[in-house]
């Protein structure tokens, strides 16, 4: 049917008429004033709701060793978390760090160490290089970009793939240049692709050469548990295979309960060898003499196990599903045929990720806004806020109701069509 045909084959009179019929829409869409808004990765109201127990815990104010978790100490964070997370991370409790409420603020952390002390494996801080390069695979997370533009840090970037990073690029990069000392890797669920990083990428993420001796492999694991399906993806275990390749030091990982619990007062983790984790907290003691130990005692009374954190995270993927499946369903009905977007179906995480046709993001993205809706700014998943072809599109379904994420997707779709005729037609 003509409805269905990718607008690139349509005859100049039907693409007309098809503009046309488009701005009709647009009108319409206009008319209605919606206020809508997809541009949050933030949990729902009535995710919180799922954890307000932690707001009357813990009945306790001892740990397990019996210390009194009100006083001062412990910096690398009460033991029980420590293991609970532990196993939810693949990693030994030996290998992890509790903190405070972000991961992001770890990252910062671990970057400024490394700037102005060096890795353990490394021969200088990296603040007294001439040059320090990150690969950074997009599209990918913004506050990974600010961060290393907050620092001076330049930026390569290597397409994001199903599989995670182009491996060939990424080897080649690393083998060739020194000043390029690490990688971000969202290995499960990858904002705002959704990419699953497989065992093999993994495996050559922690076996290749690399021209600088201290390279550091970020692997954010912000959405380790974080399912949408039955299908649960399982995340490489980085640390072993890079201890296994003979890159001990190599990958630092990051995870938290952000959006396990309470995005604003959860619980961060950093997992990495044992020297790496001795590193961290020797810097960390110049500026903390501990955690919130509390917090952290109130989430291990709450969740009583791993197994008690991975039922939780059912109840989120019980309110979060229905909402990515009214993404998909919107762009599947109103956008799917007609050769002007892909999109991703993520088996979890917070994202789908919308390529429009090329050279139309930001486009769109302004006539989302003129009618009421706001979406993420186009190239926000690209360094610099810079997509060169101009198509990515990032889309956070979490926050609004579902009934608002349907309405604020059939619009996105009018602004797609709209812009994608537009372009066509010029
Ligand atoms: N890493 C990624 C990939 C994220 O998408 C987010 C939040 O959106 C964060 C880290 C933030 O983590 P935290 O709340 O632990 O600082």
């Amino acid at each position: 049917t003509e409805g269905k045909t990718p607008l690139a084959d349509r005859s100049p009179d039907e693409l007309a008429a098809f503009l046309a019929a488009q701005k009709t829409a647009y009108d319409a869409l206009q008319a209605r004033g919606l206020k809508l808004d997809l541009t949050r990765g933030k949990p729902a109201p009535e995710q919180l709701d799922l954890s307000n127990a932690l707001l009357t815990l813990p009945t306790s104010y001892k740990d397990a060793d019996g210390v009194d978790v009100r006083n001062y100490g412990g910096l690398e964070g009460i033991r029980e978390i420590r293991e609970m997370f532990a196993e939810l991370l693949w990693v030994e409790p030996s290998q992890i760090v509790a903190g405070g409420n972000a991961s992001l603020v770890m990252m910062r952390e671990v970057l400024t160490d490394l700037w102005l002390h060096g890795a353990v494996d490394g021969e200088r801080p990296w603040g007294q290089e001439e040059k320090v390069t990150f690969i950074c695979p997009v599209p990918g997370y913004d506050r990974h970009f600010t961060l290393l533009d907050w620092f001076g840090i330049d930026t390569v970037t290597v397409p994001m793939n199903a599989d995670g990073p182009d491996m060939d690029e990424v080897e080649r990069l690393a083998a060739s240049d020194p000043s390029i000392k690490g990688i971000w890797i969202v290995p499960t669920y990858a904002n705002p692709t959704g990419s699953v990083v497989t065992q093999e990428v993994a495996a050559r993420l922690a076996s290749m050469p690399t021209a600088a001796p201290d390279f550091k492999i970020l692997w954010d694991n912000a959405y380790a548990l974080h399912h949408l399906t039955q299908d649960e993806a399982k995340t490489a275990d980085i640390l072993g295979l890079c201890s296994a390749a003979g890159h001990p030091h190599r990958p630092i990982q990051f995870a938290s309960t952000s959006k396990i619990t309470f995005a604003g007062a959860g619980v961060a983790f950093l997992a990495a060898s044992v020297e790496n984790v001795g590193w961290y907290t020797k810097h960390l003691g110049a500026g903390a003499i501990g955690p919130d130990k509390v917090n952290q005692l109130r989430h291990v009374e709450f969740f009583g196990s791993a197994d008690g954190v991975r039922q939780h995270m059912a109840k989120h993927r019980d309110i979060l599903a229905p909402k990515f499946a009214a993404v998909l369903s919107v762009l599947e009905e109103k956008l799917g045929g007609l050769g002007v977007a892909t999109w991703t179906d993520p088996t979890g995480g917070y994202f789908v990720s919308l390529d429009v046709v090329d050279g139309t993001a930001a486009r769109v993205v302004q006539l989302a806004k003129d009618a009421g809706i706001a979406l993420t700014p186009a190239g926000a998943s690209f360094p610099g806020g810079n997509d060169p072809r101009d198509r990515n599109i990032r889309l956070a379904p979490s926050f609004p109701s579902l009934e608002a994420v349907r309405d604020t997707m059939e619009a996105v779709a009018t602004c797609v069509l709209l812009a994608a005729a537009e372009h066509l037609s010029a």
